[in-house]
């Protein structure tokens, strides 16, 4: 068995292995979005004015984009993320530095998303989005942090 990244390919032969080497250099990330059954589209809202946070002009991945606000240091300005859960596809007005904790706000009623809990993994604020047909999405807000929380009820 070999790991990349987190992937897991069972049952590898030497030839095998310049195959995976070959996908890893393509980016074993844009590979799963094709194949991987564990990620699906999600449509959030504000959990404090429940507008609908999904930019349908916009698409990542194919899909209409999650719209918020953040900011970091003196930074204020858009991000879009993938609404595919498992896909960490993203677009921002300014360039984030990996590891940055950004403030995350509604582009609607502008109240901050956050604070509920802290992401597991790295300490952050988590980001709570309530899901379409129910349930809550927590992101952490750290740029680079790939800690993701479903709860469907
Ligand atoms: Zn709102
Ligand atoms: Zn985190």
């Amino acid at each position: 068995m070999v790991v990349v990244d987190g992937h897991y390919f069972p049952h590898v032969t030497p030839p095998k292995v310049s195959r995976i080497i070959e996908k890893t250099r393509e980016g074993l990330d844009r590979i799963d979005l094709a194949t991987d059954r564990r990620v699906f589209p999600l449509e959030v809202r504000c959990p404090h004015c429940n507008h609908s946070l999904m930019d349908a002009d916009r698409k990542l991945d194919g899909h209409p984009a999650v719209h918020i606000t953040v900011s970091f240091g003196r930074k204020h300005g858009w991000i879009r993320l993938s609404s595919l859960y498992g896909s960490y596809t993203m677009a921002s007005e300014h360039e984030i530095p990996l590891d940055t904790v950004v403030h995350c706000y509604c582009p609607h009623c502008h109240a901050e998303l956050g604070a509920a809990s802290t992401c597991a993994a790295c300490g952050a604020s988590m980001v709570p989005l309530i899901v379409r047909g129910g349930g809550i999405v927590q992101i952490c807000s750290r740029r680079g942090c790939k800690a993701h929380m479903l709860d469907v009820s």
